[in-house]
């Protein structure tokens, strides 16, 4: 821990740092689990990202001490154990980078581009107060735009691939590099940057005018269609398994028919209002979710003989 310290207040020392710095931060407070335990050192840096960010991750490889980038943690199983290392929260940069250019003709005339740790909830909004359409299906979801894109997160009929127009990312070399998107990289929750260790800078999207009231509207209905299904009512992570074609119905049917709902390992529960949600019921550890998780697998291996996919990430030290 000392060496971390000592490292950290190097790095901080010659670089320009805006933001925040914990040591053995408990990740509970950053996963929508509220499990998880601590990370060695937590940085969350503001407004001096793009420039310290490479700089912080050049030493970092350079004195052998891993990275984890976390957006806003709402599709990660942090461990009990929790993260060693460095955990790079993108929470702290936000916001819009550059407005369409009403200047400019074709798709770059409506082109949004966002800091990584922007909400998608909030960049949906500010899409919306601009009069462009193509986010919508992001209100009410958790977590970030980076998150949203290195998932490749989908809802309501709309995949984060199909309005996506090019990242900004930190690559392998520390380079800030401008990456257009190829849609033959994306698929059902893929993006080519699990296959990567680069961050994810800023996110820009080709949206298209609409007027705002209509956006705000269908925003609305999603926000209210997700309560009515009981996101918000429990911390989860969203869906715990993908869906498959070949299961011929939703991971979450397949469990329903079985009988899992309420199923529960410790403080972790199939919840009873959605077969493919899990549920923290209030005193969960990580390693009750992760038991439950592998319960189901089990029960659905056994039950149907189709194996299911965990769509949820474990983070940390398991
Ligand atoms: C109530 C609820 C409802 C949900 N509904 C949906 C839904 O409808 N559809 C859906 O697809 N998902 C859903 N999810 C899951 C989750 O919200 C999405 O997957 C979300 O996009 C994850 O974003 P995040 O910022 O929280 O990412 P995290 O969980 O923090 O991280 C996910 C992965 O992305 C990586 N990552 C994050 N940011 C960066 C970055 N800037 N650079 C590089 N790597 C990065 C992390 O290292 C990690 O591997 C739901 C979750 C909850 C809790």
């Amino acid at each position: 821990m000392l060496t971390l310290q000592k490292f950290i207040e190097r790095i901080n020392s010659r670089a320009e740092f805006d933001g925040l710095v914990r040591f053995a931060e408990s990740m509970s407070l950053h996963t929508t689990f509220k499990t998880g335990g601590p990370a060695d050192l937590w940085i969350q840096p503001g407004d001096c990202f793009p420039g310290y960010v490479p700089f912080l991750l050049r030493e970092a490889r350079a004195g052998g001490i891993p990275v984890f980038v976390a957006g806003g943690g709402s599709n990660l199983l942090v461990s009990d154990r929790g993260i060693r290392g460095i955990t790079l929260d993108t929470g702290g940069w936000k916001g819009v980078v550059k407005t369409p250019d009403s200047d400019r003709r074709g798709p770059e005339a409506a082109r949004l581009e966002f800091r990584s740790g922007t909400q998608a909830d909030e960049a949906a909004e500010t899409a919306a107060a601009l009069g462009l359409s193509g986010l919508e299906f992001l209100a009410g979801m958790p977590g970030t735009l980076g998150g949203a894109v290195w998932m490749n997160a989908r809802c309501y009929g709309h995949e984060t691939a199909g309005v996506l127009a090019e990242t900004l990312i930190l690559d392998e070399n520390f380079e800030c590099v401008r990456v257009p998107k190829n849609v033959e990289e994306f698929s059902y929750k893929k993006s080519p940057f699990q296959k990567r260790s680069a961050v994810i800078v800023s996110v820009s999207f080709d949206l298209v005018p609409r007027p705002a009231r209509e956006i705000r509207e269908e925003m609305e209905a999603f926000r209210l269609d997700r309560k009515a299904k009981g996101h918000y009512r429990y911390p989860s992570a969203g869906s715990a398994f993908k869906n498959d074609r070949k299961f011929g119905k939703s991971a979450g049917k397949l469990i329903d028919e079985l009988g899992l709902r309420g199923l529960s390992a410790g403080g972790a529960q199939v919840a009873p209002f959605h077969g493919n949600i899990i549920i923290n019921t209030g005193n969960a550890t990580s390693a009750d979710i992760r038991k439950l998780i592998l319960l189901v697998a089990d029960r659905v291996r056994a039950g149907t003989g189709f194996e299911l996919e965990p769509e949820i990430l474990f983070a940390g030290e398991w």
